[in-house]
């Protein structure tokens, strides 16, 4: 490593590797990509679904459909998406339409947790051969608020003349160090609060004809993250709680004839001001609590009696398949999520079961929380994500994007500015 670079980028997720191809490919700048992991943790490395289509993953206040599309061209090159194809969806689509539903057409890719790995160390010896230095296992602690200097982890001092930051959303509360540090302005951003639903692949076939079902129901809730094939249930650490996810393998691997997807109600909270990270840290703490220090389950048809699900729920004959989420506690969904939400998901879930009627089976599972935060949001001083001369923060840290592609575009977007001033 040297002693300075003319850039350096923090984060190896799609925002990250946006910038650092961006960068690689069209000037001669000094470059170092910094990675606290052996391999970037985000979605890329797990599952890695893409979206192809505006504007999933792209928030209307930054991006438009047409500069969308064209960078997510510019993302395909390098990421060389198959796509999944979608058929028959006609039928759903008119059944949603007359019940206010809308069901979003979007071309989509899917890698699989088994083969991402591969992926990403392909495109980190890429930009290699492309001369950017590549620094993985190594975290940034600080920044200098007056050079423009950034301390690793083993003391080093090194110094930039433009630097990128792109820590995702695991670590929004090193970003806000990081912006209060440089005297960064900042405002709260949304929460994403809601349930996993498990069920057999036969009471939700839609997902035969289209990979990743994008619905949006009214109330600012929709589906999220569908995973079928060979797909399970994992639960996630994050600061103080657990949040559930879904996972599912390549095609390579044998179907288990299980499909999840997520149920996320949109929360923005105004006056009086209140984090939506920390509501979103409450709720997930109170099912800690509620559960033993885990998440919760409960069947659809414990839930439709009011009565919790006790762990004799899950092996009854009607309830014919063991749940993927082996450390989730059975119990009580209305006892632990605020009313609001629980009424708002609940009567999608109900539209969602009139448009693929079965996936409201008795046997299926509610899994909560699945809980999804963001830093809060920079104050950009331009449309290139700079927030102060010489720094820009992009990907799903900085609220510029949720989702893969469009932290990659996010990434591209940042260069953009640097390349324009160089
Ligand atoms: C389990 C999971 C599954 C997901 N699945 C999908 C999916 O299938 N499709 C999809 O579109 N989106 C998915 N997402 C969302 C997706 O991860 C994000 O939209 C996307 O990864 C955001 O990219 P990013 O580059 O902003 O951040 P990230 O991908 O989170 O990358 C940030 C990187 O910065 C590193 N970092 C942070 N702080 C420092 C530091 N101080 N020093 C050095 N390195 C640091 C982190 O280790 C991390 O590797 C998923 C998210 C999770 C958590």
């Amino acid at each position: 490593m040297n002693s300075h670079y003319d850039v350096i980028i923090v984060g190896s997720g799609p925002a990250g590797l946006g910038a650092a191809f961006k960068l690689a490919e069209n000037s001669n700048l000094s470059v170092l990509l910094v990675e606290k992991k052996t391999i970037s943790s985000g979605g890329l490395r797990n599952d890695c679904k893409q979206n192809y289509t505006f504007p999933v993953g792209f928030p209307y206040e930054h991006w438009n459909k047409e500069e969308a599309h064209v960078l997510l061209d510019e993302v395909k090159k390098h990421l060389n998406p198959k796509l999944e194809e979608r058929l028959n969806i006609d039928k759903y689509v008119k059944r949603a339409e007359k019940i206010g539903v809308e069901i979003l057409s979007i071309d989509q890719a899917h890698v699989g947790t088994d083969k991402s790995s591969k992926l990403i160390a392909d495109l980190i010896a890429k930009l290699e051969a492309l001369h950017v230095s590549v620094a993985l296992k190594t975290e940034v602690k600080k920044l200098s608020s007056t050079q423009k200097e950034l301390t690793l982890s083993d003391g080093e001092i090194i110094s930039f003349n433009h630097l990128i930051l792109a820590p995702g959303r695991a670590d929004y509360d090193w970003l806000q160090e990081q912006m209060d540090t440089l005297g960064v302005s900042y405002s709260d951003n949304i929460v994403d609060i809601g349930v996993r639903i498990e069920t057999k692949e036969e009471n939700y076939p839609i997902v035969r004809d289209y990979y990743d079902p994008k619905i949006l129901f009214p109330n600012k809730v929709r589906t999220f993250c569908t995973n079928s094939g060979c797909a399970h249930i994992v639960r996630e650490k994050y600061k103080g709680y657990y949040s559930v996810n879904g996972h599912s393998l390549s095609r390579d691997n044998e179907r288990n004839n299980l499909v999840n997807f997520a149920m996320l109600k949109t929360i923005r909270l105004t006056e009086p001001v209140v984090s939506g990270q920390q509501f979103g840290k409450i709720l997930g703490e109170m099912v800690m609590q509620l559960s033993g220090g885990s998440v919760i389950m409960q069947r659809v048809g414990d839930f439709r009696m009011g009565s919790r699900s006790k762990e004799e729920s899950f092996n009854s004959d009607l309830y014919d398949f063991e749940p993927t989420l082996k450390s989730a506690v059975a119990g009580d969904l209305s006892l632990s999520m605020p009313a609001k939400i629980l009424r708002d998901i609940w009567k999608s879930l109900k539209m969602l079961d009139t448009i693929i009627p079965g996936v409201l089976h008795p046997s299926t599972i509610i899994y909560y929380p699945e809980i999804k935060t963001y830093s809060n949001k920079p104050y950009f001083i331009n449309e290139y994500f700079m927030v102060k001369e010489g720094y820009y923060i992009i990907g799903d840290g900085a609220g510029t994007s949720r989702g893969i592609t469009a932290a990659w575009a996010s990434g591209i977007r940042a260069v953009q500015g640097i390349l324009k001033k160089s």
